[in-house]
């Protein structure tokens, strides 16, 4: 009998981890990739939605295009998880897995929030993006809040990318002198592990007029007022608000007792949970790296490795290094570079290449290039 391999989350992880498999052990085994929705989105993409730089439509990468020898793709919403026995049940049906791997990502936590609205007041979903798009033309006048409502978050540079983009927009209509930008966010510095990046951004704000809240988060809105609470009590008043809303593991996965917290707990350097043969990856877990679909994909090659390893066909890998790069788009068409490296060393690094045209370029060859090797276009 083949080994099963079911993998829950057509994501950055599900993605790069059941393509590795496939280019490795085809059909010599049975993987099963689970996703409820019918196309992926890159995270970034949002961004270009919210600033009508993409159309919706654009961004949509359908699942029907991402085929690989050995490798069963459904269109099903997973309902429970035993990791103790390894079955999943969906709304459709039930899977027995020898190796099961979550890769859920990160859902948002509204209840935490009190009055911030999903798909209105935040553009982390695709629908919030879309939403706010409508919204931003009718924006002329006063103040804007891109507020974070609590930490970790997917991307931490992007609610400093949505502030500088914010501003570019508001330029282009020429009614940014009609406008304050505050940016709040609930951590000490704009790129923690990389205080070069952090400097250049606290640099850019300054530059263009934008207010910096750092070591702040959203704590309520109050919509009637128009006006968002602090963690502090402070209240700041708003015309626009762009929110990030505070993050968790899906429900399905907290019901499954795989998390200690907020996210799954796992060994860092293997990304094993604590039940033999269930592995999490990405922003599903607490994989001591940022959540970022470079992380989640990082993740997901140590996991492919040893699941190839096992099958005789590989190397064991070492430890999980937790290395990657994030694009920052800095405004005026340019995007900024910062790699950094939270597992290898005794200490978390972070180099910054400076914003540049080059770089735009870079980071939409780290998008086709996905697009290429999962969706074959
Ligand atoms: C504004 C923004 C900008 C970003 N920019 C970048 C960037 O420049 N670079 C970068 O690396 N990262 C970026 N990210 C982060 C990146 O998108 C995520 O970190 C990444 O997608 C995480 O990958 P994942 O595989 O863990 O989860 P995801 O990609 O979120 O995939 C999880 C999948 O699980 C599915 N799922 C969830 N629950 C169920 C269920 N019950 N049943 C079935 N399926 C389910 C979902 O449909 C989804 O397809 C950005 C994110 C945002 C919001």
């Amino acid at each position: 009998m083949k080994k099963r391999i079911v993998v829950l989350g057509a994501g950055f992880g599900g993605m790069e981890l059941t393509t590795l498999l496939s280019e490795s052990l085809g059909d010599s085994v049975e993987v099963t990739l689970i996703d409820k929705a019918d196309s992926f989105v890159f995270g970034y993409a949002k961004l270009d939605v919210l600033f009508g730089r993409e159309p919706p439509e654009a961004v949509h990468l359908p699942y029907r295009d991402f085929v690989k020898p050995g490798v069963q793709l459904r269109r099903e919403t997973v309902t429970a998880i035993d990791p103790q026995a390894r079955r999943v049940t969906t709304d459709a049906g039930a899977y027995e897995a020898d190796v099961l791997v979550v890769a859920l990502g990160s859902d948002y936590d509204f209840k935490a929030t009190p009055g911030l609205t999903p798909g209105r007041d935040e553009f982390y979903s695709v629908a919030g993006a879309e939403y706010l798009r409508e919204v931003l033309p009718k924006f002329t006048k006063g103040p804007a809040i891109i507020g974070v409502c609590g930490a970790p978050f997917k991307c931490p540079p992007a609610p400093s990318e949505a502030a500088l983009m914010l501003h570019d927009y508001l330029t282009e209509r020429g009614l940014r002198s009609n406008c304050e930008i505050t940016l709040v966010l609930p951590l000490s510095k704009a790129v923690p592990p990389s205080p070069e990046t952090s400097d250049a951004l606290v640099v850019a704000f300054a530059e263009r007029g934008i207010k910096f809240m750092p070591s702040r988060r959203i704590k309520a809105l109050d919509a009637k007022r128009s006006v968002a609470i602090l963690d502090d009590g402070a209240e700041l008043p708003f015309g626009l608000f762009l929110g990030v809303p505070k993050h968790r593991a899906p429900e399905v996965v907290h019901q499954s007792g795989l998390c200690e917290g907020d996210f799954v707990t796992v060994n860092a350097q293997t990304l094993e949970t604590k039940f033999p043969g269930v592995y999490a990856i990405g922003d599903v877990a607490s994989q001591q790296t940022p959540k970022a679909g470079v992380f989640a994909e990082g993740a997901a090659k140590i996991v492919a490795a040893s699941i190839i390893a096992d099958a005789g066909k590989g190397e064991r890998p070492g430890p999980h290094l937790g290395r990657g790069s994030c694009y920052i788009e800095f405004g005026a068409g340019r995007v900024a570079r910062v790699d950094v490296d939270f597992l290898s060393g005794p200490k978390i690094s972070g180099a910054f290449q400076a914003p540049s045209t080059q770089l735009r370029a870079e980071k939409q060859t780290f998008g086709s290039s996905r697009r290429l090797r999962w969706f074959g276009r």
